[in-house]
């Protein structure tokens, strides 16, 4: 029997389940950085921490079965947490858990429990004791084998003067397995420019298909950009992420439906990244992989 493209089903790629990419355990902040983007979005419900009984939800929901690698940030610092080191043991029977942070709590204890920590140098350049206290936390990480430690520099201005010299400063420790220094493009949404005057990208982006992640109030939403209601599929606080990523005609189609189009709302027609997902699976394979 042949069978013709037109009999496929149509939804043959999406599986019932997304990936669940980040889950923003803090909404707080303990800086308050000039190139921030907090500060364009904006929430009806400002939860500043998860509720743990949220992550037990999503654990009695199954709703983890998409997911192998959950990072604990978005749009907040995530050490701030109360009850991080909980969070962290629970997920972690089910998933590769990382965050990553602005690194001014690298003495937390259960840092060491994570697979994976991203520290956003340019949170804390101007911070005299940055650099000791990263190398202490690249050293006992590197000790105890975990976590695989990230140190990220934003593309903002002027960025290849801190590369080269973190580089430098950190020759030693860049032979260890467990420790790199990467540099990531300035994302469009920090240079507080009108939508309009913003390049617009007609790339397809995976993320509505794929992937979500979750806000600290419950919100269900596509991606590691999507910091205020701009974008909401539903709230875990009501129902399940199964049931939120298959109710048809609900905003998950919608959000579809305007990529098919390339009729974008402003937050994606302003995005430069287009499929953060995939950033994330990169930084799973070349680094997490080597080291679980
Ligand atoms: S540390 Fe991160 S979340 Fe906090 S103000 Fe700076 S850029 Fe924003
Ligand atoms: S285009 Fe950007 S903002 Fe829109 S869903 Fe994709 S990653 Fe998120």
């Amino acid at each position: 029997m042949v069978v013709k493209v037109k009999d496929l089903p149509t939804n043959v790629f999406i599986p019932d389940l997304p990936e669940i990419y980040q889950i923003e355990v803090s909404r707080k902040c303990n800086l308050s950085c000039t190139m921030c983007p907090r500060q364009l979005f904006c929430r009806k419900d400002e939860t500043e921490f998860i509720d743990i009984g949220l992550i037990d939800k999503l654990i009695r929901d199954d709703s983890l079965g998409g997911s192998y690698f959950v990072e604990l940030q978005m749009s907040g610092e995530p050490t701030l947490h109360p009850q991080l080191d909980r969070i962290i043991i629970k997920l972690r029977n089910f998933v590769i858990v990382g965050l990553s942070t602005n690194g001014t709590n690298l003495d937390l204890d259960c840092l060491f429990r994570l697979d994976y920590v991203t520290i956003n140098y340019n949170a804390i350049k101007d911070d005299d004791t940055a650099i000791r206290r990263i190398k202490k936390f690249v050293y006992e990480a590197y000790y105890h084998g975990k976590p695989h430690v990230d140190l990220q520099v934003v593309e903002m201005p002027n960025w290849e003067l801190d590369y080269q010299m973190l580089k430098a400063e950190f020759r030693h420790e860049l032979v260890y397995p467990t420790f790199n220094i990467r540099t990531v493009p300035d994302c469009f949404m920090t240079v507080f420019d009108e939508p309009d005057n913003l390049p617009v990208s007609t790339e397809l982006c995976l993320n509505p298909w794929l992937s979500v992640s979750i806000q600290a109030n419950g919100n269900v939403v596509p991606c590691c950009f999507s910091f205020g209601d701009d974008i909401v599929y539903g709230n875990l606080n009501n129902h399940s992420l199964h049931t939120i990523w298959n109710l048809h005609g609900g905003e998950v189609d919608r959000l579809r439906n305007e990529h098919i189009t390339k009729n974008y709302r402003n937050i994606c027609a302003r995005c430069y990244m287009r499929s953060p997902m995939l950033l994330h699976w990169k930084i799973f394979k070349d680094s997490i992989r080597r080291i679980v």
